[in-house]
């Protein structure tokens, strides 16, 4: 059983998974590369000056990995919650986790199939969102939402920080207690 499983690998979803898997938690990344910011060139991404979204992507990818996330290709079909955790049903396989963060962007596929609550989109051009409370859960017990799918912003910064904060609000509540994650400066 896994502690976090993220689906979608995008800003919101790696970003997650950094700050989940830096915080000790047993995570995975199961994304199936049908993403809107590999089409994206930023440079209005605070801290960094300009960067294409492939590349983006590929940074996000290694930060997690570092902190010992496990990124698969799997295209996510639908979610099951139950006493004994939830599971991530894909085209290929099922895993199980204590927590899901959902982070498919402009995708809702899995909401549809999964009986998670949503609502009309207030962003351009997203016409759909995943219904969700002030910390990011959905209606569906221990299942989340992040970034866009949530109905943030849809700018890269904004979706990885949404990432983030929900990453935040799940650890804390697997540890019973608000967690936050500051290193000192090195050297
Ligand atoms: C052309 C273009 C230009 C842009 N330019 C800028 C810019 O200049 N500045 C800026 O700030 N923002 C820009 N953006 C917006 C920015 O890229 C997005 O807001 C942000 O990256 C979205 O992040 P996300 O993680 O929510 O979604 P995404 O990056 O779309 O990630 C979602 C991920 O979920 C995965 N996924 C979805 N469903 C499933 C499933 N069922 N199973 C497995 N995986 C799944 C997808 O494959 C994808 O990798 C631009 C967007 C576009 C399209």
């Amino acid at each position: 059983m896994h502690d976090i499983i993220v689906i979608g690998g995008g800003p919101a979803g790696a970003s997650a998974a950094i700050l989940a898997a830096k915080a000790g938690k047993k995570t995975i990344v199961l994304d199936n590369d049908k993403g809107v910011t590999k089409r994206a060139w930023f440079e209005n991404f605070y801290g960094i000056e300009e960067i294409g979204g492939p590349d983006l992507i590929a940074i996000g990818k290694k930060q997690a990995e570092k902190f010992g996330a496990g990124f698969f290709n799997e295209t996510v079909v639908r979610i099951e919650s139950g006493d004994e955790g939830v599971t991530v049903i894909t085209e290929d396989n099922q895993y199980t986790a204590k927590e899901v963060i959902i982070a498919s962007g402009m995708l809702t596929a899995v909401a549809d199939e999964s009986g998670i609550q949503k609502k009309p989109g207030t962003e351009p051009r997203v016409k759909t969102i995943i219904d969700v409370d002030a910390d990011g859960k959905t209606n569906l017990p221990h299942v989340w939402a992040a970034g866009t799918v949530a109905g943030e912003s849809m700018h890269g910064i904004i979706t990885a920080g949404h990432g983030a904060k929900v990453a935040i609000n799940v650890i804390s509540e697997l540890n019973g207690e608000r967690y936050v994650d500051h290193d000192l400066l090195k050297g």
